[in-house]
């Protein structure tokens, strides 16, 4: 975005900090408890308000690892690295507990299931199962004879499932509010997009519309329209749209999902939601050229296709009760990046991105976001940086 002359505020304040941080979704909002813990002075600008984008939309799975099953993560980032990760997403949810999420009204214990309809998910479940184990990772597969009569298992089309027992869920906005009532000492403006950047010798300026911030760093949490501001993340991190559609079924009584499925690789995913209600999202990998936007809108195609996997594996008596997109940053890997850039042209070691979580910012944002601020303000190693795609 630019600002014309005529819109900026004239009676806009500049503020200063030691670091600014550039998005409030969940990514931002935990770099920003780091370092007010740390002591560092920080500022959070937000374009829209917090949780307004991929944060307050998505499906409130807290997975451990990631939607993929553990055999084909193996097999893309190797053994060492997807063990690694299956630990960073549960520390994510041990920090998120210790935060108080256990509290917010929205949150349940949910063993998360990951279902085959078929080979060769089938196989690369079971093999799943016995390296999950081999890794000292609690697991349990299931099949038709030992799962919950729910609705998914009674339609005949699961084969078996891998049951992350000590998963959960949560409403995402509960959790976005959650982390920005951690804040004290730090200012969050909402409204605020930051619009240019500017060098000032050994300091910063960030210009949004309701205020200017002098600072030292700026940590980049933008997720999916981070090449807006970023140019040089332009193709590393892709806007990808994510739908949902909601019901309620008529019968309300019988239809409760015992777990937080996921299908098809990950492709969709279903589980039960508030008031008996059912959220549906996914179907986005049929569609992919259309998908790869970050226009926030459904699609007819996609919403379709969701109803048509609803009626197929849920129910076929339902009324719709929601249906919504958000905007997620794909990275190639589905891994964080955290990386030093630059903005447009202006090149200072002390600017930094974090994002690209794909779709699992819930499952590893907080995670993530905390770390960035350590490499960023001391260099603690990271996995995530942008070297790994050169290699
Ligand atoms: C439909 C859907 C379902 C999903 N389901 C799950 C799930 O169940 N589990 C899971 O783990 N993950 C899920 N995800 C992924 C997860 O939501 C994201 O990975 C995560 O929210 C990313 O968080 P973030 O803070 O990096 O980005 P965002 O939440 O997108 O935050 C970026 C923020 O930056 C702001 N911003 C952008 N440009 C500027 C600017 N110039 N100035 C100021 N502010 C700016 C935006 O307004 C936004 O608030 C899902 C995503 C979608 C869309």
């Amino acid at each position: 975005m630019t600002v014309s002359l005529w819109q900026r505020n004239p009676t806009h304040s500049t503020e200063h900090c030691d670091v600014a941080i550039v998005g409030a979704g969940i990514t931002g909002l935990s770099a920003a408890i780091e370092l007010e813990s740390r002591g560092i002075s920080c500022i959070v600008l937000e374009s829209d308000f917090a949780g307004s984008k991929a944060s307050g939309r998505n499906a409130g799975y807290l997975i451990r690892g990631a939607a993929e099953n553990y055999a084909l993560a193996s097999r893309k980032l190797g053994r060492d690295m997807t063990r690694y990760l299956w630990d960073w997403t549960q520390q994510n949810l041990v920090g998120l507990k210790q935060l108080g999420l256990e509290s917010t009204p929205g949150y349940a214990p949910r063993p998360s299931c990951v279902v085959a309809l078929g080979e060769p998910e089938h196989s690369e479940l079971i093999e799943s199962h016995e390296m999950m184990r081999e890794d000292g990772l609690r697991v349990d597969l299931i099949d038709q004879s030992s799962a919950p009569r729910d609705p998914l298992w009674r339609s005949g089309k699961p084969t078996i499932g891998l049951v992350n027992p000590d998963d959960a869920v949560c409403s995402p906005i509960d959790l976005v509010q959650l982390l920005a009532a951690s804040l004290s000492s730090t200012p969050l403006f909402e409204h605020a997009e930051v619009y240019r950047v500017e060098d000032e010798g050994s300091r910063i300026r960030l210009r949004s519309r309701p205020v200017d911030v002098l600072c030292s760093r700026v940590l980049v949490c933008t997720n999916a329209y981070a090449a807006d501001l970023i140019r040089d993340l332009e193709g590393i991190i892709v806007p990808n749209r994510g739908q949902m559609l909601c019901v309620e079924p008529r019968d309300r009584s019988d239809a409760r999902l015992e777990y937080a499925y996921y299908l098809n690789h990950g492709s969709e995913y279903v589980r039960s939601a508030p008031n008996n209600q059912i959220i549906f999202g996914g179907a986005r990998t049929y569609h992919a050229d259309n998908e790869r936007t970050s226009a926030d809108e459904i699609s007819n195609e996609v919403q379709d296709h969701l109803e048509q996997f609803m009626r197929e594996l849920i129910t076929s008596e339902y009324r719709v009760t929601a249906r919504w997109s958000g905007i997620m940053g794909f990275s190639p890997d589905g891994m964080p990046v955290i990386t030093q850039c630059r903005i447009h042209t202006l090149e200072n070691p002390n600017i930094w991105f974090c994002g690209g979580l794909t779709g699992h910012g819930m499952s590893m944002g907080y995670q993530t976001g905390r770390h960035a601020a350590r490499v960023m303000l001391e260099h603690e190693p990271t996995r995530f940086g942008l070297d790994r795609f050169r290699a």
